[in-house]
């Protein structure tokens, strides 16, 4: 595939999602937000967090009413650029599950990506997870599964999902946030 265009977000996006999902988090219920960025010279740069009303579990977040997310989406022109959520007690890691939402995002823009924030994780805080491409991708696509089950590995050793390295933080950007909830 095509080098992914670079993505930026502020570090803001990170401490404001912990903070909205500390109730959930303490609860031992994931929360789940969706980001917004516009695409600039070849930069997304990440300026809109949706927090969806959902409905969660200690190891699942389903967002309801999407219509509403991508409504504010495309009055704003942005890009959806992925996701993020919490792990409120599992360490940081996609599960089966978190691979197909990813699928879905990574369909739309492949520089996508999926943050994970796994506060009571000692040894990573938070990733920021892709779908290899071709690799995870593939095999995603022809998955059929739902809940939680696993995959088969993709050819030639490769990983289902992998560190992204075309995410940057930039502290000049400004986050705008909607709490639908
Ligand atoms: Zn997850
Ligand atoms: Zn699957």
């Amino acid at each position: 595939m095509a080098m992914a265009r670079e993505c930026q977000y502020s570090a803001q996006l990170i401490e404001d999602f912990l903070a909205l999902a500390r109730d959930n988090t303490n609860n031992d219920l994931e929360t789940c937000g969706v980001i917004g960025a516009f695409l600039r010279g070849g930069t997304f740069y990440v300026t809109t967090l949706i927090i969806p009303k959902q409905e969660s579990t200690s190891s699942s977040c389903q967002a309801l009413n999407e219509e509403d997310i991508f409504a504010i989406l495309s009055e704003q022109s942005l890009f959806p650029l992925g996701w993020i959520h919490t792990h409120p007690s599992q360490s940081c890691f996609m599960s089966s599950v978190d691979l197909h939402t990813q699928y879905s995002y990574q369909i739309m823009v492949p520089e996508a990506v999926a943050i994970v924030m796994a506060p009571t994780d000692k040894s990573r805080g938070y990733g920021i997870f892709r779908l290899t491409d071709p690799g995870g991708m593939d095999i995603l696509k022809e998955c059929q599964e739902k809940e939680f089950h696993s995959h088969r590995e993709p050819a030639g050793g490769r990983p289902l999902y992998e560190h992204c390295s075309h995410v940057f933080v930039n502290p000049n950007l400004i986050l705008e946030i909607f709490d639908l909830r």
